[in-house]
């Protein structure tokens, strides 16, 4: 069976593995304790949060690890969100975004929130236009993924950011699908909150981050109120082990086509399908329709392949993706559509 699920998760590196080690049992003090052991975590901490940091244009000082993407976007948007409880306010984000901005969204919606859904085109790209004409006097965020985790479309943040500046309005970026892929500078694309994950770049599970600009100063309200942790927008002892292994994730990161992806394109275009998303997609993730049942079918009999229809997190449920919905397919073409994910690697542009 060949794993072409990447999108969801990849396995962690061994070089990640490796320089996760010695941080489990040899070295494991609290990064927070005032001794040498203490100190000793500290600098490997740093050091992940300078690599993180340059791959984003960034400075250390505004990394703040997470468990993950799905924590990073709910620190953003609530984080926002909690800072206006009393008089509330608007948030605009997009249709096809990941269940936990959604969810996020729906959740503070119920507090009161009101929330604008921007649906994208046939070809899965929001309309920076859109965005714009849905600001409001009293919109606190904007919040738009840069590549989305089931078409592998492209979204234009830079211009998206742009615009959010030149309104004065905080913009967010889900960044889990593109991190380490495309190249991303926070300042060139006036992105104010970037959300990143381990597990998709090689890395370890359960530890990921949110770029927050200017974090020293931020008001951002904590999810977890702790003992001062990253500037006080985390709580909890630092998991040195995971934090340095999302760092040498980022250091290893390869930039070549490997044989999976030569192997794949050999085999797809033995079928008959139309691949989803348009022009501006990342290469290695493909959202194909089959042309018919007995297309899928013959693909599913004679092609053991561990992908996914939707998003993993959909996989549950028989209700089809959310994202093939708003780009226009029918329930009966969501049924012979899949989304196959290649090895992730450094896209050169
Ligand atoms: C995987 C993914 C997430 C969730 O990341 P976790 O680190 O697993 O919480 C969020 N957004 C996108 C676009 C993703 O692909």
């Amino acid at each position: 069976m060949k794993y072409y699920d990447f999108s969801a998760s990849t396995p962690t590196a061994i070089e990640v593995v490796e320089a996760m080690k010695d941080w489990h049992c040899d070295s494991f003090a609290n990064p927070s304790a005032a001794h040498v052991e203490g100190d000793k975590a500290r600098i490997a901490i740093q050091r992940a949060r300078e690599t993180i940091a340059e791959k984003i244009g960034a400075m250390p000082s505004e990394i703040i690890f997470t468990s993950g993407a799905s924590e990073s976007n709910n620190l953003a948007i609530k984080g926002v969100a909690f800072q206006n409880l009393e008089q509330k306010g608007h948030i605009i984000t997009s249709s096809i975004e990941h269940k936990c901005i959604l969810n996020t969204c729906l959740f503070l919606e119920k507090l009161g929130f009101q929330v604008t859904y921007i649906n994208p085109g046939k070809n899965g790209l929001i309309d920076p236009k859109q965005v714009k004409e849905a600001i409001r006097h009293d919109t606190l965020l904007i919040s738009i993924h840069h590549v989305n985790n089931e078409l592998g479309v492209i979204q234009p943040v830079a211009d998206i950011g742009d615009m959010a500046f030149e309104h004065e309005i905080l913009f967010h970026s889900d960044a889990a699908q593109s991190f380490c892929k495309l190249d991303i500078d926070v300042d060139d694309f006036n992105i104010d909150m970037l959300s990143i994950s381990g597990h998709k770049i090689y890395g370890p599970k359960g530890i990921g981050a949110l770029y927050v600009r200017d974090a020293r100063e931020s008001e951002l309200v904590p999810l977890i109120h702790g003992g001062g942790q990253e500037v006080g927008l985390r709580g909890g002892t630092s998991p040195t082990p995971l934090i340095v292994g999302l760092g040498a994730a980022v250091e290893y990161f390869p930039n070549n086509v490997s044989e999976q992806h030569i192997s794949f394109e050999n085999v797809i275009k033995e079928y008959k399908f139309v691949r989803n998303g348009g022009e501006k997609t990342i290469p290695t993730t493909w959202n194909i329709t089959f042309e018919s049942d007995e297309e899928a079918k013959r693909f599913n009999d004679e092609q053991n392949w561990l992908i996914s229809q939707g998003s993993a997190c959909n996989a549950m449920s028989n209700t089809p993706s959310h994202v093939l919905s708003a780009i226009g397919l029918s329930e009966e073409e969501a049924r012979r559509s899949y989304r196959i994910s290649l090895p992730p690697f450094k896209v050169m542009n």
